[in-house]
């Protein structure tokens, strides 16, 4: 971008701002600024220069980043802040102060000068995928891994200090204020939590796309867009965000470094053809856009290549239902999967649901079905609640898991509460549309999974989640399933699975991971032979005859695993027995929590019958003056089972503050 160092209007060049001669025409009707009264010249490290007005409402200040300026009357929203020196140019864009900062992502370049906003009372708002990268940017410093590097993706450029945050800007949902509507996209690329806001100004839709592009054809930096260690999951994901952002058709494109663009779709297609070719270069696994749902049959459609499978049962009268609706792609869920950051949510990009309607004739998404409560198998469930008005349904016993996803410390949940419309029990049938759905209980990869059987175009088809897998590990061993310990798994568990599996003799298997495969007898049967061989080895490696106290971490665990609790509050926590003994266990349990907190009563005694489950009560206060020094603290439970002492065999954490 050129500036004019020390001419009359000290703002951008007009013909270096603007890319094409229509463009220069196009904005031929706004008038110059007239010259900007500063008071004296800037302090070293601050911009010079001075905002020039794009249109009516909307000015453009380049300071660290560009620094837009959308007015209404004699108010501002900034987008992006840089160093803040907007905050002094109020007044020579006509207005008397600034109601809001929005934030496109949370690089020290848009957003170093944010304690000026907070100290001004002026809120800050920021994408909420990278909320704890400004609220929480301190303990980010002292959490990143600098040693040993290979989580190499540019968050180094993340704020010094905790900047204090008014809102945040969910993917999807809209950002009002005044007259205006933005939009948030998603547009992960140059940070893996980038967002672009899209708003009618000026009668022009206006994209505000952070450093998604640099201008046509251009991006920024290429470094950005490598999340791991040879990765090319930002370019992946930058053609994926400059694609749906082309379907919105922007008519000025005002990106954060580089010029504003008028009539930007020659440039971004030019900027996705060139990312893809540079992909390819590399020959990495399929992008996000190329990734298609496929059909099985007419009524069933499956989509293989997310890293979870997903399905779509279609009705005669275009409704679907879905089982499983997960991560766009391997990509999108393996750099959560790795990623070390504990405030780090899997992010969800809508995917496939164009193509299931405009090619298999979807009209709506009725009911989505969880195959299990793993996030890579649901993490597009609250979307398809929210923005398509989807009734969530399960088998029971995960319910509580789903909605109250803190209560336990199990692999790879959810975050995210997410509201069940109703459950089935163990081997119900109901009726949706015009199939019948039979569910049954099929523990072993997870306690809190199920399988679907429907007869589909003449097929009986078993949706089986992650009970079992096509890909033996070696050609002889059929079938191939895992084991973690964490998800609640007992020795028959796998085995009981597979034979509620076989009971509706399926002969279409439609699995949680790779594509639909025909059910064959052979393959079963050394499955079966494989699991009798799992259940052998339990017996002999583990010392306790009941051995599922050697499988189970959480034979003993505190409810909820994580809390919330405040100074001056208090919240209930249960200790939950699973007593895999036949015979009765009596227990003596007390709470260890930090020294000044309160916890009733002090110790509980209770008996747990053989093969059941128990639970001791305690409620757990802190004082009102009780000082926060650390902003998480570890409770343990305190044990003594059948005279002997077990020890702080069972823990839970307790959060002091929240992030987002
Ligand atoms: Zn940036
Ligand atoms: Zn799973
Ligand atoms: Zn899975």
């Amino acid at each position: 971008m050129t500036t004019k160092s020390d001419s009359g209007d000290r703002g951008l060049s007009r013909r270096g701002f603007l890319q094409t001669g229509a463009a220069a025409a196009a904005w031929q009707a706004v008038k110059p600024a007239p010259a900007p009264q500063l008071s004296g010249s800037p302090a070293p490290f601050a911009p010079g220069g001075a905002p020039t007005r794009l249109s009516e409402h909307l000015w453009v200040y380049p300071d660290t980043c560009n620094v837009y300026a959308v007015t209404d009357r004699n108010k501002a929203l900034l987008i992006d802040f840089g160093s803040g020196r907007m905050l002094e140019l109020a007044s020579y864009i006509g207005v008397s102060g600034v109601d809001w900062v929005l934030h496109t992502h949370h690089h020290r370049d848009q957003a170093q000068g944010d304690h000026k906003a907070v100290s001004s009372r002026v809120p800050v708002a920021v994408p909420s995928h990278e909320r704890h990268l400004f609220e929480d940017a301190e303990n980010f410093w002292r959490n990143r891994r600098i040693n040993h590097l290979y989580a190499v993706r540019n968050d180094f450029f993340t704020l010094t200090r905790n900047v204090p945050v008014a809102a945040s800007l969910a993917d999807y949902d809209t950002f009002r204020w005044g007259p205006y509507e933005f939009f948030v996209l998603p547009t992960p690329g140059h940070t893996i939590g980038s967002i672009t806001l899209i708003a009618g100004i000026d009668g022009k839709t206006t994209a505000f796309s952070g450093d998604l592009m640099y201008g046509p054809g251009k991006v920024q930096t290429l470094h950005d867009l490598q999340y791991t260690y040879a990765g090319m999951e930002g370019v992946d994901f930058s053609v994926y965000s400059l694609t749906r952002l082309l379907e919105r058709k922007p008519e000025l494109v005002c990106p954060s470094h580089g010029a504003p663009l008028l009539n930007p779709a020659p440039g971004m297609e030019e900027l996705i053809r060139k990312l893809s070719d540079w992909y390819d270069y590399w020959r990495g696994p399929t992008m996000i856009t190329r990734n298609r749902p496929i059909a099985v049959s007419p009524h069933l459609i499956a989509h293989h290549l997310p890293t979870a499978s997903f399905y779509a049962i279609i009705s005669e009268a275009g409704k679907a239902l879905l089982l499983d609706y997960g991560s766009a792609s391997n990509t999108s869920f393996l750099i959560f999967k790795d990623w070390p950051d504990i405030h780090g949510r899997m992010r969800f990009l809508e995917h496939s649901i164009d193509t299931l309607r405009s090619e298999f004739g979807v009209k709506s998404i009725d009911v989505a079905m969880p195959s299990h409560v793993h996030d890579d198998h649901i993490n597009g469930f609250p979307h398809l609640v929210r923005h398509h008005n989807a009734k969530i349904w399960c088998f029971e016993n995960m319910r509580d898991i789903l909605e109250k996803p803190n209560g336990r410390n199990i692999g790879c949940l959810l975050p995210e509460p997410i509201r069940v419309d109703r459950t089935f029990r163990h081997r119900e049938t109901v009726k949706w549309e015009e199939f019948d759905l039979t569910v049954v209980h099929s523990p072993g990869h997870t306690e809190f999974q199920m399988a679907m059987f429907a007869s589909i175009d003449g097929a009986r088809v078993a949706f089986t989640g992650d009970a079992f897998f096509n890909t033996p590990a070696r050609p002889d061993d059929g079938l191939r399933h895992n084991l973690i310990y964490r998800n609640d798994v007992y020795s028959d568990s796998h085995m009981q699975s597979l034979r509620n599996i076989l009971e509706f003799e399926p002969n279409i298997v439609a699995p949680g991971h790779g594509s639909p495969f025909l059910l064959n007898r052979t393959d079963v049967l050394r499955f079966e032979k494989r699991l009798e061989q799992q259940q052998a080895h339990f017996e002999t490696l583990l010392a306790d005859p009941d051995v599922n106290f050697g499988l189970d971490p959480s034979w003993v665990h505190i409810y909820p695993y994580q809390m919330v609790i405040l100074p001056g509050q208090s919240r209930p926590a249960e200790v939950r027995i699973r007593n895999h003994r036949p015979t009765t266990m009596q227990l003596k349990i007390t709470l260890v929590v930090p020294d000044g907190w309160r916890c009733v009563p002090e110790v509980r005694q209770l008996s747990v019958e053989g093969k059941s489950v128990g639970a001791a009560a305690f409620e757990v206060s802190i004082p009102t003056n009780w000082p926060v020094r650390l902003e998480r603290v570890a409770l343990a439970a305190d044990v003594v089972a059948d005279d002997k002492y077990l020890g702080q065999i069972a823990e839970a954490v307790v959060d002091l503050k929240t992030i987002g």
